[in-house]
């Protein structure tokens, strides 16, 4: 990204370590487990912490438990060796003259031969004991007298992730020197638009450098950051406390503004290659389908089918997101658009994560579709329907029936799992691909859907909340409708956060609502092993829950039981015969029981909040209140708040904002989201900002362009 603007890989940021005086084979194996490949990876090798060495703590000073950097001489040393020599620990002791201080490393012998009687060293650690002053494991690095001292000592010194054998020192001294002759070198790659070319991305023709120089106006937000090469600079030598986060800021933005050119130069490709299908329908179908479905849509609902209608006439296929928490109703809305493409004459293809889902919609669909004289095929790796035998109501053939058209001109809906993708499988006349659950599956599979036809549209569909920032960047190519609305009659689910000590009469409440005829779920973090400080494991609680809510009756269900348990256990707790289901998170996603009103979660805080937010959304199915109580032994401002989200809101993406802010980005993106960089300077969680004003730079950069 910092590379020239004509040959990237000419630039001489873009050569190998290797070439850097000083830096042998052995180095070089050394950064590349660091993956430093080149001059410009070991110029963003970005440090762990800084050291303000410009004052040293004296280790009179030191407190207990707090991290502190001091400096002194070593008065002594020696390996002490116990339990047969099984076990040692090597004892290293400095004075400042202010006092003593003990550093000891246990069970690393070997840790002698780098230290000497008289060595100055620095030393960064938290005190554990006082009397004597002692610290285990510190992190050190010993003072050689030598010109190069103004690297590593009077500054705020950097402190980099290192790798074996690779020292401290010899690292900030290494990027020290390149620093200084590669600082020229590092050029602004989005202020000019002609070093766009320089981020890796192939911009056709020699346009771009024809274009003008950007007028100032247009680049508020970039003018008030430092440099690139700047920015760099304070990265590695900040000269005050605040100069390490300016830095990351800006390198952040470079990334981001990378992320967003490439988005939309996939989506300016798109646009200039794609024809749509004329997929926006007559309403043949769609009217008796809404007649006979028994509810009104939403006002939510039909706001988004008339954005999906909008897009299916338009002349560039649609690329659409569908987000709607548990329960919104988005299956209809997929009925809808699907029927929209149907009446217009080419078939729809909908995949969803598990046979269970596929099976489920397919079982929908059929009783839906079929009134309409449509066919519908369920294609999962266990079921395959061919086009005829699912369109009668007792799933048999349709014996006597006329030949059909050819098979491949009748518009058809084709459910499934990954066996759509399946090279093998053939979907003809493919006008929508609608994806379930999208945050279960990758970009790649994604693709490979839309590849089963020419462009068709495309509708993706999640309840997973996704912060507006995440949205941007992966998802900055489509274009997202919101249900945020669920549909009428459903009873309001009130939450509260609870400690330990109140159980006795969280318990009583609990027996109160059983005594009515209302059902309950039991939640605990864990199957066979309680956890550290006290976290529940369901088989050894089932015991203790008997006892305290006898005579009603408690079912087990876990992950480890086989399907056929897990069956009996759900129907027992279905008819009632059970009153109290004790689970897991296992039951996430999927039961819809309308008469189960409680939900009491111990451990609270073991669960991220979207995890908990899907949780109970198990109850507040029928039209009756509900009540979820979470109970946390979490001290602390931080869990309280946390859990207090839940306490305030049913709002999905108020969650996941609360999650995103605290717990990172992984929980809500799941395993298979391919296509997101790992950044080195961006954080998803707090670059909210940033990635904004990469997106309206990166499009005012690409239409400079134009
Ligand atoms: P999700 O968005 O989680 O996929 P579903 O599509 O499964 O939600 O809908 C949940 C339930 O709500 C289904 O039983 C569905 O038939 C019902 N439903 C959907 N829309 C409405 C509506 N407008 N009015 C009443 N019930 C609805
Ligand atoms: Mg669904």
């Amino acid at each position: 990204m910092i590379t020239a603007p004509e040959n990237p890989s000419a630039s001489p940021l873009a050569k190998p370590v290797a070439t850097i005086r000083g830096v042998g084979p052995e180095r070089a194996a050394q950064l590349a487990r660091l993956k430093i490949a080149t001059i410009e990876d070991l110029l963003l090798h970005r440090p762990r912490r800084y050291e303000d060495r410009r004052q040293f703590r004296p280790i009179a000073a030191l407190q207990l438990d707090e991290p502190a950097t001091t400096h002194g001489t070593v008065v002594a040393l020696g390996v002490k060796r116990f339990r047969h020599g099984q076990k040692s620990v090597f004892e290293l002791i400095l004075d400042d003259g202010t006092a003593r201080l003990h550093c000891r490393w246990w069970n690393l012998p070997f840790m002698e031969k780098y230290f000497e009687v008289g060595d100055e060293v620095v030393v960064f650690g938290k005190p554990l004991l006082l009397k004597p002053r002692t610290i285990d494991h510190p992190e050190t690095e010993v003072v050689e007298n030598g010109e190069e001292n103004f690297i590593h000592l009077n500054r705020i010194t950097p402190v980099y992730p290192l790798t074996e054998g690779l020292p401290q020192r010899w690292l900030r001294s290494l990027i020290w020197r390149t620093l200084q002759d590669a600082e020229p070198n590092i050029s602004e790659p989005w202020l000019e638009p002609l070093q766009v070319t320089g981020c890796g991305l192939k911009v056709e023709g020699n346009r771009v450098a024809e274009s003008a120089k950007p007028s100032t106006s247009n680049l508020q937000p970039l003018t008030r950051v430092p440099s690139r090469s700047n920015a760099i600079h304070m990265l590695h030598f900040p000269e005050a406390p605040n100069d390490p986060e300016i830095a990351r800021r800006r390198l952040a933005l470079d990334e981001f503004i990378g992320l967003q050119l490439r988005i939309q130069l996939r989506r300016r490709k798109f646009e200039a290659a794609a024809q749509a299908l004329p997929c926006g329908g007559d309403n043949h179908l769609i009217k008796p389908f809404l007649a006979s479905l028994g509810f009104q849509l939403t006002a939510a609902q039909t706001g988004v089918l008339r954005e999906i209608r909008a897009d299916m006439r338009a002349p560039l296929p649609m690329r659409r997101l569908l987000q709607g928490d548990v329960g919104s109703g988005k299956t209809v809305v997929a009925a809808c658009s699907a029927l929209m493409a149907l009446e217009s004459g080419y078939s729809v293809a909908l995949m969803a994560p598990t046979e269970i889902l596929a099976e489920q919609h397919f079982r929908n669909f059929q009783r839906w579709f079929e009134p309409l004289s449509l066919c519908v095929e369920l294609q999962t790796g266990s079921h395959k329907t061919g086009p005829l035998r699912s369109t009668k109501p007792n799933g048999q053939a349709r014996q006597n029936a006329p030949a059909p058209l050819s098979p491949a001109r009748t518009p058809r809906l084709i459910i499934g799992t990954h066996a759509l993708i399946q090279p093998d499988f053939e979907i003809d006349r493919l006008g929508l691909a609608i994806i379930d659950e999208q945050h279960k599956f990758g970009v790649a599979q994604r693709e490979q859907l839309l590849r089963k036809g020419r462009y068709p549209h495309l509708l993706v569909m999640t309840a997973t909340p996704i912060p507006r920032t995440l949205g941007l960047t992966l998802y900055g190519d489509l274009d997202v409708s919101v249900i945020d609305q669920l549909p009428p009659g459903r009873g309001r689910i009130k939450t509260f956060v609870r400690s330990p000590d109140q159980l006795p009469k969280v318990w009583t409440f609990v027996r109160e609502q059983l005594a009515q005829g209302r059902q309950a779920y039991v939640v605990y973090p864990r199957v066979e092993e309680a956890g550290p400080g006290g976290v529940k494991a369901v088989t050894r609680e089932l015991a203790n829950l008997e006892r305290i809510l006898a005579p009603f009756r408690v079912a087990l269900l876990h992950g480890r039981m086989k399907a056929a348990e897990k069956e009996k256990t759900l129907a027992a707790f279905r008819a009632n015969a059970a009153q109290i289901l004790l689970t897991t998170s296992l039951i996430e996603v999927g039961l819809d029981m309308s008469n189960a009103t409680i939900m009491l979660i111990e451990n609270a805080e073991q669960f991220g909040l979207a995890q908990l937010h899907q949780l109970r959304g198990r109850i507040g199915r029928g039209s009756r209140q509900s009540c979820c109580i979470l109970v946390s032994s979490a001290d602390g401002d931080e869990a309280r708040n946390r859990l207090g989200t839940l306490e305030e809101t049913t709002d999905g993406f108020r969650i996941a904002e609360a999650d995103l802010k605290m717990r990172g980005p992984g929980e809500l993106l799941g395993p298979q989201q391919s296509g997101m960089p790992d950044f080195r300077f961006g954080d998803l969680r707090s670059d909210g900002d940033l990635i904004q004003t990469a997106r309206e730079q990166a499009i005012r950069l690409l239409s400079r362009q134009q």
